[in-house]
């Protein structure tokens, strides 16, 4: 069909097939502008929307809202983004051309309207995927398709957390069956000691990228198994090595059965391990060769970013799991099961040991990588068992610190005042120093004022969210009613959200309540709290620390002042980082492999306060945000935790607090804006997914794949 031909209907419902519209602001506003109060009610997306709303009614909507020259605007957009050849891959990762990166990840976070991630791990994935398709690097994303994704949560009225679940429709999704050169559907199997467990495939379309999700629910599957891949995380760990093996091997199948050579296998921490064992098996098969060859060749090609600085982190699975779901593989591999076991085991010859996905992803990969500098030492210093003659600076573990995608992540407000005075093609170029460094002529009016009104719509917000969720919970209309005027918009105001994992240490500023008292209420310094963030659903210690957190928000004087939002995801990180002026990030050191919402805030201008753990030990430099604590850790965690308490509210009151109130005679906080420019200059470039992207492209695909090599940095 030619373009000229195309209602606008049929340009929409292009566009919405494609997640390229979830990173362009403008076009995201025309799905919003077809019907505002649907497309919040039907999540953010626009394949439902379009579906509720049938062509008739879009068309007359575009005509009365004016909208045909911008669907056209972004339709062309889209062609030219989709069709463009003059990209940094094209110049830099031409040996991956027919060959692309494989990238395995369990969890996938790309937009609210495909709830397959959890938290930081899938959002890194998501951001991945986007950068190296707006860099043009060949990469194709494997993972599964939860089809009642991880959970929504809620709390009751005493504060415990509350999971649900919903079915996920296909069908209103952005993806369609992923086909094999033939045009047939694709499914894939993988033998286990007790049956075969059969998967289709879906394919999700990232821009110029492809994601390739594996789907447990097809008829041939026993009812238990149609299940497997429902929910992300969830089950025991028979389920977590089924779903692993459907990641790994199914993974490798999928691929092979779509006609799709890759020439590098990136595993996206431990979970898709077994990718290496399917690929040794293939390349025997192949190339007729022995497994010690095929080992080494595969290896070769692979890739491995660990995630996880703590040894109980990793994911174990005793030998009976392992010789049912990898005994047919081993067979084929030649291997025995001690062989097996072995490349699970730091210690192959321990029968103690249980296998570790990490030990094995290891094993089969040449290049392996941690996500921030001060996460390199940690693994290093982890994994030194593995390689008892080497010394633990030279265990073959370097690191590419974590980045986030910044279209996605900058509000379209604060784009726009950069394109003031950046150079022109600034947002093709993020990972370059020089490109950021204008951001020192942005005026000081105009960056405090993008930033109050991004403030000023995060506290709406808020209170919208607030009330939803006291209607829930059948409170008062008077309740209701005092909702919608919590926060202050002149306060300072401080974002805590991420997993509620007790490491992360959410309750940390309330060990000391008589000074978070005094300050919060303060009459004319007062600070003011928004907290969100899910606990797994069965990680109880983490629920009671939400519980805490709760408990603090219904007492005076936090009552109004200190707020919990719940069901955390990608649309409410996104209001959060672009509103508040402070992200306060409290894990116990080196606990934290990198973060990255840290990053998102900085690049809407707000500032970090945090403990010198993952990315921020490296970016912090004493003027471009807050540290707490100087880095040292205490083997007792009590001690640890008193002592980063005590500092956190040192740093708050003496640094951040006068800061932030100290106003000139237009009522500007100058030199709370001076750290605001600070930080983006001398920490957006590097700190962003495309910088990441390109580090990975570099350091490890290009060698992998057989390009010049490169040493990775330590
Ligand atoms: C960015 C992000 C995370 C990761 O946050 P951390 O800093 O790594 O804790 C988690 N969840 C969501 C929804 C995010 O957007």
């Amino acid at each position: 069909m030619a373009i000229q031909n195309k209602t606008l209907f049929d340009k929409l419902t292009e566009l919405g097939g494609n997640l390229w519209w979830s990173w362009q602001p403008e076009v995201t506003q025309v799905f919003r502008d077809l019907d505002p109060a649907q497309w919040t009610e039907l999540g953010h997306n626009p394949i439902r929307l379009l579906d509720q709303m049938g062509a008739d009614r879009v068309e007359r909507r575009a005509t009365e809202a004016g909208l045909h020259t911008r669907i056209n605007w972004a339709y062309r957009r889209w062609h030219e983004y989709m069709e463009a050849t003059d990209s940094w891959g094209a110049t830099h990762a031409g040996v991956l051309g027919q060959r692309p990166t494989a990238y395995f990840s369990a969890e996938f976070g790309i937009h609210e309207s495909l709830p397959i991630y959890s938290g930081g791990l899938g959002v890194l994935a998501g951001d991945h995927l986007k950068s190296s398709s707006d860099l043009g690097i060949p990469l194709v994303g494997v993972g599964l398709f939860y089809s009642q994704g991880y959970f929504t949560q809620s709390l009751d009225s005493n504060g415990w957390q509350q999971e649900t679940y919903a079915d996920l429709d296909p069908e209103l999704l952005p993806m369609a069956p992923a086909q094999t050169p033939h045009g047939d559907p694709v499914v894939i199997q993988v033998d286990t000691r007790s049956g075969p467990i059969y998967a289709r495939v879906w394919q999700v379309n990232v821009g110029r990228v492809r994601l390739l999700l594996l789907d447990t629910n097809v008829d041939r599957n026993s009812e238990e198994d149609r299940k497997l891949t429902s929910r992300l995380y969830g089950g025991d760990q028979r389920t977590r090595i089924r779903q692993e093996i459907l990641l790994g091997i199914g993974g490798v199948r999928a691929l092979e059965v779509m006609g799709i050579q890759p020439g590098v296998i990136h595993m996206n921490e431990g979970h898709s391990a077994f990718a290496g064992l399917e690929a040794i098996r293939q390349r025997m098969h192949d190339d007729a060769m022995p497994f010690d060859s095929a080992l080494r060749e595969t290896a070769a090609m692979s890739v491995f970013t660990t995630h996880t600085p703590v040894p109980a982190g990793h994911d174990r699975f005793s030998g009976e799991l392992i010789q049912e779901h990898i005994g047919p593989l081993a067979d084929q591999l030649g291997l025995s099961h001690d062989a097996l076991m072995g490349l699970g085991r730091v210690e192959p010859n321990n029968h103690g040991e249980l296998f570790c996905m990490t030990v094995l992803a290891l094993k089969v990969t040449r290049r392996a990588n941690a996500v921030s500098s001060l996460h390199g030492v940690v693994s290093r210093r982890m994994w030194a068992p593995l390689q008892p003659w080497t010394s633990e600076d030279e265990i073959p573990i370097g690191h590419i610190t974590n980045g986030v995608h910044v279209p996605t992540w900058l509000a379209a407000q604060m784009r726009m005042l950069y394109d003031r005075v950046l150079p022109l093609s600034w947002y093709l170029r993020t990972g370059e120093p020089e490109v950021w460094a204008p951001v020192e002529h942005l005026s000081a009016g105009e960056l405090w004022e993008t930033h109050q009104t991004l403030k000023n719509r995060l506290i709406t917000y808020a209170r919208n969210r607030l009330q939803k969720q006291a209607r829930r919970l059948e409170a008062s209309e008077s309740t209701i009613a005092e909702l919608g005027s919590v926060l202050d918009p002149q306060a300072l105001t401080i974002g805590f959200a991420r997993r509620f994992a007790p490491y992360k240490r959410a309750d940390l500023i309330f060990r000391d309540l008589e000074e978070l008292r005094r300050l919060v209420s303060s009459d004319d310094r007062p600070i003011q709290f928004i907290y969100a963030g899910k606990s797994h659903p069965a990680d109880n210690p983490g629920k009671q620390i939400l519980q805490r957190v709760f408990h603090i928000t219904q007492e005076a004087p936090f009552k109004g002042r200190v707020i919990f939002l719940d069901d955390y995801d990608i649309n409410l990180a996104r209001h959060l980082v672009q509103g508040v002026d402070v992200w306060l990030n409290n894990p116990r050191r080196p606990l934290e492999a990198s973060g990255t919402s840290g990053q998102k805030v900085l690049l809407n201008g707000a500032l970090n306060l945090s403990i010198l753990d993952g990315w921020w030990a490296e970016a912090y430099d004493g003027s471009n945000g807050f540290a707490i604590g100087s880095g040292r850790t205490h083997v007792n965690q009590d001690i640890q935790d008193a002592r980063d308490a005590e500092s956190l509210l040192r740093v708050l009151t003496q640094e951040v607090v006068p800061l932030f109130y100290e106003r000139d005679h237009d009522d500007l906080p100058q030199g709370w804006i001076r750290r605001m420019k600070r930080a983006v200059r001398t920490l957006g470039w590097r700190f962003n997914a495309d910088r990441m992207v390109m580090d990975y492209v570099r350091e490890s695909y290009v060698p992998a794949a057989g390009g010049l090599s490169c040493q990775m940095r330590k």
